[in-house]
């Protein structure tokens, strides 16, 4: 871009971060957003989305935000999840520029100058791509790197590899997501889809500053199929595939059992076989079954129209 062009102005910027027992980490977390927010040329809040932790986190920042009114606190009535915690502070965020990031320092909250100065030259979206991963278990690195490369391909190149919900988003951008209401949420796709400019900047991902990781292998499990079921019909498209295999498998084996029986006259009854037809074709239908009511599910789920989250308090949500 060229340098002549007039910068964009920031008036305000918010940063949403979702916490689930993060009391271990708060207190860095405090001093490194501190840090690098008083360097920033504009105002800025910090919304913290409480999702319903259990230790210590929302004490301390209800203190905090006694302190300082820049920092407002949303509480959630119970665990939501991470998505739904990004969507409670999105909703509520008032800046003309919003920055999502995790509480644990993984995505570290110096990138934000950089995020903002690709923003100002005129990019809606800065995300974050995590170049090395560090402290993470094999298993973890492994599952993300097919993940994110099936997603790509999947989503027609839509939803970029190894990013995570390190982003910037303009005001236009937050403001088509919070129109999106779908209940099964997976941010970083749903951001790309909106369009608009996008770029990278790549990091080196650190490992988690205090504390355990929040995402179970269950939790990891369920955002990978929200991922997969709400922007691709691949699954669908397996299900009618593996259909198909097994229906011209039935044909053939019908086939070879006729000539069997009239050219050959063996009919011996087999019963091997019957079994093993059975259990292939009531497999393949169960499959199919499967993945078409996991859609069925994904509807009934959205036709409710049930809140994606309750807040239960909030603080400082007045103050600009
Ligand atoms: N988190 C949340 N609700 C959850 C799980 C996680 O709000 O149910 C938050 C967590 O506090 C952290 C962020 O989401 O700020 C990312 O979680 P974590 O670092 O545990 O995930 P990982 O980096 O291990 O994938
Ligand atoms: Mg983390």
């Amino acid at each position: 871009m060229s340098p002549d062009i007039p910068k964009r102005p920031i008036d305000l910027l918010s940063i949403v971060i979702p916490i689930f027992n993060e009391s271990a980490v708060l207190p860095e977390l405090r001093i490194e957003l501190e840090r690098v927010l008083s360097t920033l040329n504009c105002r800025w809040e910090v919304l913290f989305v409480d999702d319903g932790s259990w230790d210590l986190s929302y004490n301390i920042l209800s203190e905090w935000s006694q302190q300082e009114e820049r920092i407002k606190i949303i509480r959630l009535s119970r665990n939501f999840g991470q998505q739904a915690a990004f969507t409670a502070g999105l909703d509520r965020a008032l800046g003309d520029v919003v920055v999502t990031m995790d509480a644990d320092l993984q995505d570290p909250p110096e990138l934000i100058q950089e995020m903002v100065d690709h923003y100002q030259k005129g990019c809606d979206i800065v995300y974050a791509k995590r170049q090395r991963r560090e402290g993470e278990s094999w298993f973890k690195k492994a599952t993300a790197y097919v993940f994110y490369r099936l997603l790509r391909h999947e989503s027609a190149g839509l939803i970029p590899e190894d990013t995570g919900d390190f982003r910037l988003m303009s005001r236009p951008t937050v403001d088509i997501l919070n129109q999106m209401r779908e209940r099964h949420r997976f941010l970083r796709g749903m951001s790309a889809w909106v369009g608009f400019s996008q770029m990278a900047i790549t990091f080196e991902r650190p490992i988690r500053k205090q504390g355990k990781t929040k995402y179970s292998v269950k939790k990891m499990c369920t955002l990978a199929a929200d991922a997969v079921f709400s922007f691709s019909i691949l699954p669908l498209r397996i299900s009618l595939l593996l259909g198909m295999v097994v229906f011209c498998f039935g044909v053939l084996y019908s086939i070879y059992s006729l000539i069997q029986k009239y050219c050959y006259a063996d009919v011996v009854p087999g019963w091997t076989a019957l079994v093993m037809l059975l259990s292939i074709i009531g497999g393949a239908i169960l499959v199919c079954l499967g993945v078409i009511g996991e859609y069925i599910g994904r509807i009934y789920e959205e036709v409710k129209h049930r809140p994606l989250y309750i807040v239960r308090e909030s603080r400082n949500l007045g103050a600009k």
